[in-house]
């Protein structure tokens, strides 16, 4: 479970991004996060894994504060996907979707058999990817691949930072639909920013809207009234 209470950020140079917010992500919810460009939707994302830390107010995993976690416990509890397709271009998918459980030393059998069921769960058979290179991949196969790895160390929560915009609409609607079945298997805390509305109702659990920095509402798909 996360938790915002009276959370604030004024960057150095006034701006400010994200106004009061006071917001709970239920255990196991999916909750698209959803707003104009500039409304304070990434600033919020990155605050939790605190990249970038609060101006007031508190964050709280599991009832306890972010700051009193270590840093790097906190880091590999969350798995961060981000729009630009962020592979290493010179290791292979298998060797990018180890990157975390090799740092938490997970052994070398139990990686092996993590990176095939993951890849078999969205459909990327292992025998003929796991060697490739990123670029032998078409772009939607990168984004899922990118979704694995922040997967592989079985954080609680992931942050998805508008993953799929870059992606034409088909590949888009079969990872979306990806991941409402990776959510119903693993029952992950997910938080996923996009400003496509469609997109915000079609995965969300629930869906929280904001707008100059500030919660506008945050409801079911089917309750969410919008104004023009
Ligand atoms: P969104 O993800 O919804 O597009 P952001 O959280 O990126 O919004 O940005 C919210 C506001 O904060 C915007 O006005 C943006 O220009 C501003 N902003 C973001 N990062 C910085 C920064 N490092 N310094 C100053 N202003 C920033
Ligand atoms: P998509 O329709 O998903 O965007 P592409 O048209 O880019 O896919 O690629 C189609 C197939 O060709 C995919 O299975 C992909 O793995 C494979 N492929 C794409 N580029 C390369 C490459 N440079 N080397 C090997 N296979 C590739």
């Amino acid at each position: 479970m996360i938790q915002f209470e009276n959370v604030s950020k004024v960057y150095p140079d006034g701006t400010e991004a994200v106004k009061q917010l006071n917001l709970t992500v239920e255990e196991g919810e999916l909750l698209t996060l959803i707003g104009p460009s500039g409304c304070g939707k990434t600033t919020t994302m990155k605050m939790i894994n605190r990249l970038i830390e609060p101006s007031t107010g508190i964050i709280r995993i599991h009832n306890k504060s972010i700051n009193d976690y270590n840093i790097h416990e906190l880091r590999w509890n969350i798995g961060y996907v981000l729009q630009e397709i962020a592979l290493f271009p010179h290791m292979t998918i298998e060797e990018n979707i180890m990157i975390v459980p090799e740092m938490k030393k997970w052994g070398k059998q139990k990686i092996r058999r993590r990176v095939d069921e993951l890849m078999e769960m969205v459909g990327l058979d292992p025998e003929n990817f796991k060697k490739r290179k990123p670029q032998e991949l078409s772009g939607g196969q990168q984004q899922r691949v990118g979704v694995l790895r922040a997967l592989a160390a079985d954080p609680d929560i992931l942050l998805m930072d508008e993953p799929f915009s870059a992606l034409d609409p088909i590949t888009r609607e079969q990872l979306q639909s990806d991941i409402r079945t990776l959510q119903k298997e693993i029952k992950k805390t997910i938080v996923f920013v996009t400003h496509d509305i469609d997109e915000a109702m079609a995965i969300g659990d629930r869906v929280c809207l904001m707008k100059d920095g500030e919660v506008v509402q945050v409801d079911r798909p089917q309750q969410l009234i919008l104004k023009p």
